[in-house]
Formats: structure tokens, sequence, C-alpha cells
């Protein structure tokens, strides 16, 4: 019966086997029920048309406006080669812009008849143009109503000719497919009663022709829902389990090691946070059951301290731990942190990563099996099965979202009794995205900064205002500080990108006179980038001219400049981490983010809330509402195994909330709905009552979940 989903795009009236090839290869497209879930990103309100005088800013979003062509003509050479066709709304002009099919289009419209054109407005040479808008005769009689979808459409695709149009036109295909009509619902009755939800045909064709506002609304709950839903339910089974079901190392006790730090070594008061952070950890690793704790932080908010002695409650406890970075840099900072540490209560740490000699790496692999090494710290090297533990009773993992859930499982096998793992990262994410995507982990948060320091003082400048900035850097200089200068990542654009990185280079050279500038970027090779890197870390160099690759943690305390080029580029969360790297001494810091007279007032709205507020939380809320959860940096890695397609963590922590619940209650109602080996103990934090259903209901779930997440990871293998 719902075979008909599963059918090859191919089969579609319209497709045919080329188009089914591209559909598939670039947007994912393969089967009916890929089409119809692939929902437009946006809908226009048919009925508003833009003036061209209202068109403002660099990025707008796609609109329709009405007018006609006053001319054709094609201009141009080569591959350059196009059509121009001047639009006039009747007061302004646009360009409308062809690359192929020139000859086509330049007969296609008559000169002087209304049309309305509709795309993405672009702003190039001072015109205001759209590339291969879709046109359509205006009716005085039948003015368009309604409301219509813009499809994500690749260059690829445009390219080859398919535009929103064409999405539309097979959607409309399908839909009209008699098979259609055996579509059923992908929810129970009960729950689509209990909430009033719209049922799946009518949610489906209302989300590609929405007949009007309320019912898209309507529908987009509905779609949202249901993708939480399954979400929720997918981690719920797991997680289940896997509180009543690992066994853990108990660490009864507090000893001598811990003690002994704690009270003569520590070079400073625990914060309150890093306090109640190390009781929550203390008291997972009493259960019986293994920790499996994400510790989040902000920059700077001293994790490390928390790791260290979370790894001495394992020590004290007969047994061993492993600390694992992302990077060697961040390896060996964290190894020499440790040892300063370490060293005066005579426990053994050993640093060892990819670089470590043959014969050095063989001592520190008897060491550990045999014991004697108290704590690895290192890089992937660890993962290695080469290395091998007398007792393994903690692993941490710095900076989570570099780790796959593969490497943390591989870590976990490395002992008979699954070692506590407590997983650290300063990606601040909100609650409602950390309960979705962390659902297996527990979280921790250290909310508070070590005392004195001063939050950086955050500008927003143009390059008018250079020389204010150099007199800054040079006061900073001056008083011995260093100095970051960041620019973006060299990407989309390598070639322009590296010659600003290198003009910048330069310039600072010229600049400031006197001062070792080191220069670093990822296209450099190993060797070198740490060499630059170490001139930096030890003083000698004075000034760091770098890309992002500048290493998240990297941990200057005398730098207390930050000066980010292009800021505009960056991603909110990815400031916060950049200007994180300065502020760590008692003294004020910097961070100037330099922008573009010229950008929108989004942009600038954007980069103000940086000058606004330190908090990370709040900028990675900020950020999301901005750029959605998909984009945020930490999700795709970090273990997500699923895009959400049309729900919004940010905006849509009701739906979210109810979701869960209902979650809860289906599983705590159908125990047959479990992981295997799993009992029905869910999630504590919820007093939902079960919810029994029919068999019929059961069957719709389970298939579901199979369907959603038959290529998701396996929890269940992992453990
Ligand atoms: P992050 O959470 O970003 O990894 P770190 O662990 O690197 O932060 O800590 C940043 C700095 O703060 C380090 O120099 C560390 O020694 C120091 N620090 C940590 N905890 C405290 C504290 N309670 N009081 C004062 N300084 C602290
Ligand atoms: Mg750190």
């Amino acid at each position: 019966m719902t075979d008909f989903l599963d059918t090859d795009i191919k089969y579609l009236k319209g497709v045919g086997v080329e188009r089914a090839k591209m559909l598939s290869s670039e947007i994912g497209v393969a089967t009916f029920r890929d089409l119809l879930y692939y929902f437009p990103f946006r809908h226009i309100d048919r009925s508003r048309f833009y003036t061209i005088s209202e068109l403002s800013g660099a990025e707008l979003p796609s609109l329709q406006i009405k007018g006609s062509f006053i001319s054709f003509n094609v201009e141009g050479e080569g591959a350059r080669k196009r059509l121009v066709g001047i639009f006039s709304d009747g007061k302004k002009m646009m360009e409308c812009v062809w690359f192929s099919k020139l000859q086509y289009f330049s007969t296609a419209y008559k000169i002087g008849a209304t049309y309305v054109i509709f795309g993405k407005p672009g702003f190039f040479r001072n015109v205001y143009s759209m590339v291969h808008p879709e046109v359509e005769p205006f009716d005085p009689a039948k003015p368009p109503t309604g409301f219509r979808g813009v499809y994500s459409i690749t260059e690829t695709m445009r390219k080859r000719g398919a535009s929103t149009r064409l999405l539309q036109t097979l959607v409309g295909n399908l839909f009209a497919n008699t098979g259609f009509s055996s579509v059923g619902d992908n929810l129970p009755e009960e729950i689509i009663r209990h909430y009033s939800l719209m049922p799946l045909p009518e949610a489906l064709r209302q989300m590609h022709f929405p007949s009007d506002a309320a019912s898209l609304r309507k529908a987009m709950e509905r779609m949202k829902f249901e993708e939480l839903f399954y979400v929720e339910a997918h981690i719920l089974r797991y997680s289940m389990e896997r509180g009543s079901r690992i066994p853990g190392y108990v660490f009864p006790r507090i000893g001598e090691k811990f003690n002994g730090f704690y009270f003569n070594v520590l070079p400073f008061q625990l914060t309150g946070a890093q306090k109640r952070v190390l009781k929550e950890i203390r008291a997972d690793m009493k259960t019986g059951r293994q920790m499996n704790r994400l510790l989040q932080g902000d920059v700077g908010s001293g994790k490390t301290m928390v790791a260290f002695m979370s790894l001495l409650m394992a020590i004290d406890n007969e047994c061993q731990g492993a600390l694992m970075a992302p990077t060697e840099i961040l390896a060996t900072q964290h190894y020499e942190s440790l040892r300063q540490w370490a060293d005066p209560i005579g426990v053994k740490v050993a640093l060892l990563t990819g670089s470590t000699r043959a014969s050095e790496r063989r001592r520190i692999h008897e060491g550990l099996e045999s014991g004697e090494i108290d704590i690895v710290v290192g890089t992937h090297a660890l993962i290695e099965d080469t290395v091998r533990f007398h007792k393994l009773g903690l692993v941490v993992i710095d900076e989570q979202h570099r780790f796959g859930v593969a490497q943390r499982a591989a870590m976990w096998k490395k002992s008979a009794t699954a070692p506590h793992v407590l997983v650290m990262t300063a990606t601040p994410i909100p609650r409602t995205l950390a309960m979705t995507v962390y659902g297996d982990l527990d979280v921790s948060v250290i909310d508070e900064l070590p005392p004195g320091r001063k939050p950086v003082t955050t500008l927003l400048r143009y390059d008018s205002s250079r020389m204010e900035v150099d007199r800054l850097i040079f006061s900073q200089l001056r008083e011995g500080r260093q100095v970051y200068i960041v620019y973006p990542l060299i990407e989309e654009n390598e070639k322009l990108d590296l010659k600003s990185l290198e003009e910048g280079y330069r310039r600072t050279c010229e600049t400031f006179p006197g001062y070792r500038v080191c220069f670093v970027h990822g296209k450099m090779k190993p060797a070198e980038k740490d060499h630059q890197m170490d001139l930096f870390v030890s003083g000698e160099a004075r000034i760091m001219v770098a890309t992002t690759v500048i290493e998240v943690g990297v941990n200057v305390p005398n730098a207390s400049v930050m000066v980010i080029e292009n800021a505009e580029r960056f991603g909110l969360s990815q400031l916060h981490q950049l200007r994180g790297r300065v502020g760590r001494g008692a003294d004020q810091s910097f961070c100037v983010l330099m922008g573009k007279i010229k950008s929108g007032a989004d942009t600038k709205k954007r980069l103000n809330i940086m000058t606004e507020t330190t908090d990370g939380f709040l900028i990675s809320e900020a950020d999301m509402k901005i750029r959605g959860p998909g984009d945020m940096e930490g999700t795709q890695q970090s273990g997500l195994a699923f895009n959400l397609r049309v729900a919004d963590l940010a905006r849509d922590g009701q739906i979210l909330t109810r979701a869960r619940e209902m979650a809860i209650a289906v599983l705590r109602g159908n125990p047959r709905l479990l992981a295997p080996g799993c009992q029905a103990s869910p999630a504590n934090d919820s007093d939902m009552k079960p919810l029994p259903l029919s068999p019929a209901g059961v069957d719709i779930i389970a298939r579901e979940l199979r369907l959603r997440f038959a290529r998701a990871v396996d929890w269940s293998q992992i453990s």
C-alpha cells in the first residue's frame, strides 16, 4: 500500500532517467517520498508585489515584481555572453539576465506587455538584477492569490534549467497521481486526535501549495511535530536503556591524591560552578553505571581543572585516566598544565601524539599497560589498537565536536568495563538543542568565569578607523602584550583569501616594525604551522596573523588584542570562540571586529550583538535564530544522526516539549517500541502517563522509526 512512496522518482511524470539522476545527486530526491518531503524553504505571498525602489541591501529574498520589458540585448563574449532584459515597474528599472538559451528567451516575451517576474534579486554594478527569473504573464482579471513555495535549487541544477517552477510542476504531478490516494498517515490516530493535528496527506499538500496563511501554519506545525516526535522517540528508545544497562566502575572514595592536590597544590579557589560540576561527576561515578556526561563551559571557564580533578578521582580508585584533545598543539598544552599540577602529588602523566618518537611511544605503551602511568594525554593516536591500559577508568574528551561517535566508542572498547566518559565542549549549545542532540548524555554546565577576569571590550570598526585600531595595537605591544590578527578561513575564493591574508601579513610587518610577526594558515605544512604557533606561544613573536586555524583552546594569557578582519564572514559562535583567545589574564583585553561599511543592516545588527554581550549562551541562541541550527558549528559532526528539515530548535521549543512528552508516553505505554534489551524506565524528567496504542498504531511508529533511522548510528552497538 505505502509502496507508492518508495517508487523511484524516475517514474514520475515529467522526470525520466536524466532528471532523476540530477534530483538524486543534487538534492537527495530519489523516491516519491523524498520529493514530497522536499519542502519549499520559503513561501511567497502571491498577492504581494515589490517595487524596484523597495529593494535594498545585497542579500534579498526571492520575491515578485510586476512590470514590463523595455528591451533585450545580448552582451559580453564567450562564456560571459548573456542576454539582458531591461525590466521596468513603471517607476524604476532593473535587469533580467539569462546565461543560456539566449535565442529562446530573447523572443519569449513581448515588449510592453505586463508580466510578473519572480526570483532572488542581486545587486551588481549598481543595478538590481534577477538571473534566470521566472516570468508569467499578468492577467488583471485573474490576479494571483495564495502562496507560492520557493525551493532550494543548486547551482548545477539551475544551469541545467531547473527552477522552483520545475519542482512545483513535479510535486503537482505527484499529487495528481492516482497512487497518492493510498498514502496513509505516519502518526497513529490517537496522537493526531490528541493534538488535533492536520492529517498527513493534507499537510503535505498545504506545505507545497498552501491555500492560505492559517492552513500553512497548521501544516507546518504538523510536520514539525512529526519530525520532532520521531527524533525524540529515536533518542529515547536508547537513552532509556543506557541508564539502566551499561555497568561502570564504582568510585566510592575521594582519596589521597585528590585531597593532596586540593589542599596543597590547587593554585586558586575553585569557582562555585566548578565545585558543583565536580560534585555531579563524583555522584555519577559512584552509581555503578557508566557516566556519559557532557560538560559545557564557555571559553576560559576552567574546564581543564575540572577534567584534571575528575581524573584524580579515578586514580584514587586504582584506575587510570585519559584526556583526548583534537589537535597536537592542544594536547601538548594540556599535558603541560596537567604536569604542573600532577608532579607535586606524584601522579604520572604522559603525552602521546602522532609525533611521539617510536622509542618513547613503546615506553608509554608499556607504562600504560603495566599501570605505571596514571594519566595519558593525547590526540587520535590514543585510539590506536596498540594502546592498552591496565585499568582505564575515565576518558575525558576535549572539544567534543571534532570527535565522532565512532571514536568515542573505540575508547570505551579499551576495557572490559566501560570507562566513564566526560565530554567537554566550549561550543555553547542552547538547552533545547542539547536535549535533542545529546539526548544520550547528561549535561553539566559551568556558567561562571573565574573571578577577576575583565570582560573583553569588543569594538565594531570599519576600514576608516584603521589608524585608531593600529594605535590600540601599538599601545598593547608597548605594554608587552601579544596580538592576534585573524582572517577568514581560506575557502570559496582561495586565491583572493590568500592574497588578503598575505597582504595583511605584509601590512602588519610594515606597520609594527621591531615586533616579530608570525603567520599561520591551513594550507601550510603541519611542521611549519607548528613552528609558527610555537613562536607565538613562547612569546618570541608578538603578533600572529592567521586564519581561523588558530586552534580552539590555545591558551596564551599574555595576548590582549584580537583583531578579526572581514568579521561579517564569521558566524557569531565562531566570533565568540575566537574572542575567547584573549581576556585570559587579569588585564583589560580587546576584540576588534573589522566590518564593511557597506554591509546590510542585518549584518551590522548581528555584529553588534558581539559588542553587547560576552555571554556565550546568549550569543549562541542569537546565532541559531539567525542561521538555523543546521548551520551551527558542532551539530553537524556531533553525532547528530538526523537532519531537521522543518523544525527549528531555536523557535520550536514548545512543539519540541510536546513531542518529547508524547514520545515518552508512547514508549512507556508500548514497551515493544523500545530498543532490544531496554527497560521502560524512561526519562525521569517527565511524569507523562503511559499511552497504550492500538496494534496498528504501534506498527505505524515502528515502521516510521525504521524508515527514518535505519542508517542512523546504532547506539546499542556502541555500548
Ligand atoms: P577552558 O574552559 O576554556 O578550557 P581553561 O581550563 O583553559 O578554560 O582555563 C582558563 C584559565 O583559567 C587557565 O589559565 C586556568 O588555569 C584558569 N582557571 C581555571 N579555574 C580557575 C579558577 N577557579 N580561578 C582562577 N583561575 C582559574
Ligand atoms: Mg579548554
